[in-house]
């Protein structure tokens, strides 16, 4: 039996005269962006009616926000993208992090036909061969299963940070993501790295062990390497692609979207 392509992924377009999604980012960002990350959270929370999803990859970030929003036990959705070629140390951390707050976190993962397909035609590790490879992947085992996780939400919360890289330069607190229709909320947005750590380690928050041996984003294995102390912070993911070319289809600024939110003037 041949393999069947997954069905396209496609998101309703807002109208170009609907105001409510960036109203809504904007307010949230004004009334947001002195607070705390658990204030931010739960303004988020409170802010948006219908479903709220969080995306973890269970880097530094995502344990931080985890805590936060377990600690508050607020009504939201934690999920995850099991691309099949996570680190083990991720898998520990993931299993620690469900022990630690007696909760499970909902996976996604790609389609099998769909992988089987991807394999027979670039290889296990094809990737490698060009950018368009690459994006095939992560099309299959990131970019679907993303869809999947927030099919029907109407805010997704994420762990971007402006300093992470340029392509993450204008992240706000609260965006209107209109190609997928929904509010992006990056409560971390104007957080420095060390101030995560330096949180995660004051609430005692299981980490993942590759931050420990210089791994500072933390993707899928194949894709991620430690870096050197002057390298930036995603120059460890995709290190063969040019530097400013470092994202997989999730966090993308697609043609029309706004960044509605005001951002505070005084970054932290
Ligand atoms: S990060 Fe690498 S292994 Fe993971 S989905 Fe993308 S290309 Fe595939």
């Amino acid at each position: 039996m041949s393999a069947q392509p997954a069905p396209a992924v496609t998101f309703a377009a807002l109208p170009e005269a609907s105001p409510i999604p960036a109203v809504l980012a904007a307010q949230l960002s004004d009334r947001a962006a002195g607070l705390d990350l658990f204030g931010r959270l739960k303004a988020a929370r409170a802010a948006v009616a219908g479903r709220l999803a969080f995306t973890t990859s269970f880097g530094i970030e995502d344990q931080a926000i985890v805590h936060a929003i377990f600690a508050q036990d607020l009504d939201v959705d934690v999920v995850t993208l099991e691309t099949g070629r996570l680190f083990p140390e991720t898998h520990q951390v993931w299993a620690e992090t469900e022990e630690r707050y007696g909760k499970r976190i909902h996976a996604f993962a790609p389609d099998g036909l769909s992988v089987e397909k991807l394999l027979s035609e670039q290889g296990i590790n094809g990737f490698r061969s060009s950018i368009a490879a690459r994006q095939a992947c992560c099309h299959v085992r990131k970019v679907v299963p993303l869809a999947r996780a927030l099919a029907g939400a109407e805010g997704w919360i994420t762990g971007l940070r402006i300093e992470q890289s340029v392509d993450r330069a204008d992240t706000r607190l609260a965006e209107h993501d209109r190609a997928r229709n929904l509010i992006k909320i990056n409560p971390l947005f104007d957080w420095s790295r060390q101030r995560v750590v330096d949180f995660v380690v004051k609430e005692n928050i299981p980490h993942n062990t590759l931050h420990d041996r210089g791994f500072a984003s933390i993707g899928c294995a194949p894709c991620t390497r430690a870096i050197g102390p002057d390298e930036p912070e995603r120059a460890g993911r995709w290190w063969w692609e040019q530097q400013d070319q470092k994202e997989c289809g999730l966090h993308v600024h697609p043609a029309g979207a706004q960044s509605a939110a005001i951002a505070p003037t005084a970054r932290i």
